[in-house]
């Protein structure tokens, strides 16, 4: 299907004739915030299934054009990627295991029949941008430059087919805490009115619609002054799957994690990394389906001693208390657990290459 797939991509690069001043930059910098500055250009890479994966560009960051037909507006044929590029002290600039998300967007583009970008081609693609964008890599402590690459059906069509025209972008932000409490413990509110995935549905892919769907509970944990919403599985309305943009690890009183195994949750490579960090030092890892009541059970016996949430963006957070339907644990003021913050402190570290990267994970960018 994709003919000239692999096929080296040579990049163009149309600069920004207005980019931001150093000084309207250094305001930004200083002050990030999440998602909601970005930097001067993005990188545009078109696919069509008769040539393939042509005119990669880096060019001025702006708004799309977009046919009203265009498939993604309707269908949502759409996936993305989420990573951060980190200032060393020397200055130099880093990736955290950018081939991971490379392989997972991939597996994004297979559920979603979308085309699948060369793992090589994503990485160049991050390159090229950090190339022309490098300076807004701020350099404050737990601060960073967020990379979200995306790709959607583009072809002006309204039949429902998988497209024939699609894009795949890079844009860029400067991102400070993720949570505005820092790295204080958070509340989870447990939703039981919606779940986010079901058995052979989209779970596993990072896909625009399973974010659309996880709003509503979002919105009704918020309503509960809780941070996150934690869902359950589909059929049974048992076991514990994951939050809407983290993944869960509990931490037992003998050392043990235990992390949810489900076909329909996205596997996050924070917490591979953390799991793996974890067996380094010697502790037992458990990837098996986990109920909310063992989760209840043991956070109420002091069976679980810790637990945390991780992904890119708030890379570890301590969770203190769950509250749902009729069931409530755990304490609103719990202090951060030792481990999940000497874990926190230990990825971080490596990110930020303060630590010895003993599993290659860095990739200069
Ligand atoms: N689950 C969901 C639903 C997410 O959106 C994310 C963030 N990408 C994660 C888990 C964590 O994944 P990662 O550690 O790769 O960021």
């Amino acid at each position: 299907k994709n003919l000239l797939a692999d096929r080296p991509l040579t990049f163009m690069v149309k600069k920004n004739q207005e980019p931001r001043s150093v000084e309207e930059r250094d305001a930004i910098l200083a002050n990030p915030g999440f998602g909601v500055n970005f930097t001067d250009h993005m990188v545009d890479i078109c696919w069509s299934e008769m040539g393939g994966w042509h005119r990669p560009r880096v060019q001025p960051y702006g708004p799309i054009q977009l046919d009203p037909a265009a498939s993604v507006l309707h269908y949502a044929q759409e996936i993305f990627e989420g990573l951060k590029a980190f200032r060393h002290q020397d200055g130099s600039i880093w990736s955290f295991r950018p081939e991971a998300n490379g392989a997972r967007l991939q597996r994004s583009a297979r559920r979603m029949a979308l085309p699948e970008l060369p793992v090589p081609a994503f990485i160049d693609s991050l390159k090229q941008l950090i190339a022309v964008d490098g300076d807004w890599v701020p350099s404050a402590p737990e601060t960073s430059l967020y990379l979200r690459p995306f790709m959607f059906a583009k072809e002006a069509f309204l039949g429902v087919r998988a497209a024939k025209k699609v894009n795949y972008y890079v844009i860029a932000s400067p991102a400070g805490a993720y949570f505005t409490g820092g790295v204080a413990p958070v509340s989870i509110w447990i939703s039981t009115n919606f779940t986010r995935a079901g058995k052979g549905g989209t779970g596993a892919a990072k896909t625009g619609g399973n974010y659309a769907s996880s709003l509503i509970a979002q919105q009704e944990a918020a309503e509960q002054g809780c941070a996150q919403v934690l869902f359950l599985d589909a059929e049974e309305g048992k076991y514990i799957e994951e939050l809407g943009g983290m993944n869960v690890v509990l931490v037992k009183k003998d050392g043990t994690l235990i992390t949810p195994q489900s076909e329909s949750i996205l596997e996050g490579i924070t917490r591979d990394s953390v799991l793996q960090l974890a067996e380094d030092r010697g502790h037992t890892v458990e990837r098996r389906r986990v109920t909310l009541e063992e989760w209840r059970e043991g956070v109420e016996s002091g069976e679980i001693t810790e637990m945390f949430a991780c992904g890119t963006a708030a890379v570890i957070t301590p969770i203190a208390m769950l509250k749902g339907d009729g069931v409530e644990f755990g304490s609103a003021d719990a202090p951060a657990g030792e481990l999940t913050m000497s874990l926190r402190e230990e990825l971080t570290d490596i990110q930020y290459g303060r630590r010895d990267d003993k599993h290659g994970w860095m990739m200069r960018l």
